[in-house]
């Protein structure tokens, strides 16, 4: 009897959470997230056609970046091919070089890790906290206390010998994490801050927006985003040096010359192009509707979820505005074991559900990287679940 207890749990919640689920969007067809295309996207795409401007050449890209810089009021932003391109650049204009380490969350898209490994670099995973599922700043504090020494300025892993350069914080689910504790420890530690909004187009901690808090930060404006440009990120810094780099880097590091091709670096091929650039331009103009429209959705579950005692739906932490990307429920500790089924029965009653990533130190390409314990990333990894989170479902 006892080992069928599982299975009915997991009937029993996914009924639940279905029932909830579709209180809130009735019958429509849905997916985790999508895009809305209902402003300008057709006009500007085809004005790029009928000009001829569609690659990285354009004006539309100092278009976007300036919208940008004035909705996140970063000083600079620099646009290029996507989000992992820009965590790429923005690593290496912090400095971090082959055999660095860099601290990164493990409960993360593994993009966040890869960029680091671009460079050569190591990823040095970290563990998060339950409140905002972000770097837990205490944590962190004590561990490289532990195991760490500041050497030359510098802050040196005494254990590998390899220098600590960076960290990259990320953002969960477009949720901000604690930047307050987080800066005033990589200032002591003297650790360069990156970090990865990703997810965080439109969130803000304690009214500043997020990618704005480190050395440099950035955002994704991949297809299943808050906004998206087809493909896109951007860099944004207060640094004009940083972001005069960045944009040297992104443009295969060419001088500025009217003819003459002189490359002063080994530079990238990542600027964004004009034609994704004018796809941006008309989803900028209505992202404060799909935030509200994202903000309605949470409310409307928020309701639904509220007698559903298995699960609870993740809300806002204290003193921030989430765009709130991604819905997301966390399973109590007891069910966790049923996750799999309870996914399982949602999609197949027509209701998106995904479990959050495998944490990055689970993969067989990082499972050997430097880590912390990692107690909190491996609970809360097994009990997230997403669920559909488009604007325009309610
Ligand atoms: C989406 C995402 C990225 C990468 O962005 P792309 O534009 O898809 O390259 C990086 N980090 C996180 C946390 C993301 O969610």
């Amino acid at each position: 009897m006892n080992n069928h207890e599982p299975i009915n749990n997991s009937y029993l919640i996914s009924s639940k959470i279905v029932r909830a689920i579709r209180a809130v969007i009735g019958e429509k067809k849905n997916t985790l997230h999508e895009p809305t295309f209902k402003g300008k996207e057709w006009e500007y795409v085809k004005d790029c056609l009928d000009s001829g401007f569609v690659s990285s050449v354009g004006q539309y890209v100092e278009k976007f970046e300036n919208k940008i810089t004035e909705y996140t009021g970063a000083k600079y932003a620099i646009a290029v091919v996507n989000g992992t391109a820009a965590l790429h650049l923005g690593l290496i204009v912090a400095g971090v070089k082959f055999d660095d380490e860099v601290l990164v969350p493990s409960l993360t898209f593994v993009a966040t890790a890869n960029a680091v490994s671009y460079i050569g670099a190591k990823p040095h995973f970290v563990d998060i906290n339950a409140k905002d599922f972000g770097i837990d700043a205490k944590k962190l504090t004590a561990y490289l206390k532990e195991i760490s020494e500041i050497k030359n300025g510098v802050c040196v892993n005494k254990k590998t010998g390899r220098v600590i350069r960076a960290i990259v914080p990320m953002h969960v689910f477009g949720h901000p994490c604690n930047l307050k504790e987080l800066l005033p420890l990589c200032n002591e530690f003297k650790i360069k801050v990156v970090e990865d909004a990703a997810e965080a187009l439109g969130s803000f901690y304690d009214k500043k927006h997020m990618g704005t808090f480190g050395n440099l930060g950035v955002i994704s404006f991949n297809g299943n985003k808050t906004i998206t440009t087809g493909g896109g990120g951007v860099i944004l810094t207060d640094d004009v040096e940083l972001a005069t780099h960045a944009k040297h880097l992104s443009t295969t590091a060419k001088s500025n010359h009217p003819f003459a091709y002189i490359h002063t670096e080994i530079g990238f091929n990542y600027r964004m192009p004009n034609l994704n650039a004018a796809l941006g331009c008309a989803q900028l103009e209505q992202l404060p509707e799909l935030l509200n429209s994202k903000r309605r959705l949470y409310r409307a579950y928020s309701k639904a979820f509220s007698e559903i005692s298995e699960v609870s739906l993740f809300q806002e932490p204290p003193l921030c505005q989430s765009n709130y990307w991604l819905q997301t429920l966390l399973l109590n500790e007891e069910f966790m074991s049923c996750r799999k089924e309870i996914i399982e029965n949602c999609i197949e009653d027509g209701i998106s559900t995904r479990p959050v990533w495998k944490p990055l130190h689970k993969l067989s390409m990082y499972e050997n990287s430097p880590a912390s314990s990692l107690p909190i990333t491996n609970n809360l990894s097994e009990r997230i679940i997403n669920i559909p989170s488009s604007a325009g479902l309610v």
